[in-house]
């Protein structure tokens, strides 16, 4: 449906090698935009960056860690040099410590923020005036349930969630007179290596995590993929400032 369509589109995803990026990235590409994806390991990049090839999609896969600003202007650099443009940008990568708020240091506070927040910030910034230069784009930033509630084991995790969402408002304000929309996706919990680490490490989460989602089972990268498209495409050009749940109903049950 042309609504959809995101061919000729450009679309760079942090973290898309794995997980929740690599499900968005398949959306993307399936929707027929040509596809960057990022992340620190050249082993899972080089492993993702087969599967969409082999999927037909047209990709690249760079090396980055998106809390170094040096590595979101590069990142960026790249994607235009090798795709002449950048369209849409997914700000996925992230990373979570689970324990007691008194528990955490500084530099593991330091640490999250860098990961999740500022790195949304720096790649935002970077792609903003390639945006500009192709009449617009779309911004689509990975928030979390920990956007709307807390945890004992989230304090920094939540707040970089939390920050996502506030940060992204104020992008989609900034940014509108320049035809660049800014949304969030909040996903529920979702069956990914992060979520290996919290089933292990929070008691009885897997039983909680059914019995708290309507739709009774954990999600799939898979399942960020349509919201993904929507908000990459033409369909959501008066879409801007929102955030939305894809949880199979998580947020909606008291
Ligand atoms: P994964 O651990 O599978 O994926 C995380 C991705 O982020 C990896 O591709 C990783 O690549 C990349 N990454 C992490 N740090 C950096 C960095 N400094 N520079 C570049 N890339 C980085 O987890 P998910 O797919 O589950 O998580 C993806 C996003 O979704 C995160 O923001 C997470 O907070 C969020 N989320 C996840 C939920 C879930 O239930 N799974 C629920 C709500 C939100 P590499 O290791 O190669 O750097």
């Amino acid at each position: 449906m042309e609504l959809f369509n995101l061919a000729g589109r450009v679309a760079l995803v942090t973290g898309g090698n794995g997980g929740i990026g690599l499900g968005i990235a398949r959306g993307l590409a399936a929707a027929g935009a040509r596809l960057v994806i990022a992340g620190r390991n050249a082993a899972k990049n080089r492993a993702a960056l087969d599967a969409l090839s082999a999927e037909g999609a047209a990709a690249i896969a760079v090396e980055a860690d998106v809390t170094q600003e040096a590595d979101c202007l590069a990142l960026v650099a790249r994607t235009v040099e090798r795709f002449g443009r950048l369209d849409i940008l997914v700000n996925n990568a992230g990373t979570t410590i689970r324990k007691p708020p008194e528990t955490f240091t500084l530099a593991e506070w330091n640490g999250l923020l860098a990961a999740n927040l500022t790195s949304a910030f720096l790649c935002s910034n970077a792609a903003y005036p390639e945006m500009v230069r192709a009449g617009g784009g779309k911004i689509i930033a990975i928030g979390s349930m920990m956007s709307l509630f807390g945890a004992p084991f989230a304090a920094p995790y939540a707040a970089t969630k939390g920050g996502i969402v506030q940060m992204t408002k104020s992008l989609a304000t900034a940014w509108a007179k320049d035809n660049i929309q800014a949304n969030s996706i909040l996903p529920g919990w979702i069956d990914t290596d992060l979520t290996v680490g919290a089933r292990q490490q929070v008691d009885g989460l897997h039983e909680k995590v059914l019995a708290g989602t309507p739709a009774g089972r954990w999600g799939v990268p898979a399942d960020l993929a349509g919201t993904a498209v929507f908000l990459a495409s033409a369909a959501s050009d008066f879409v801007t400032g929102t955030a939305i749940p894809v949880d199979g109903g998580f947020s909606a049950q008291a």
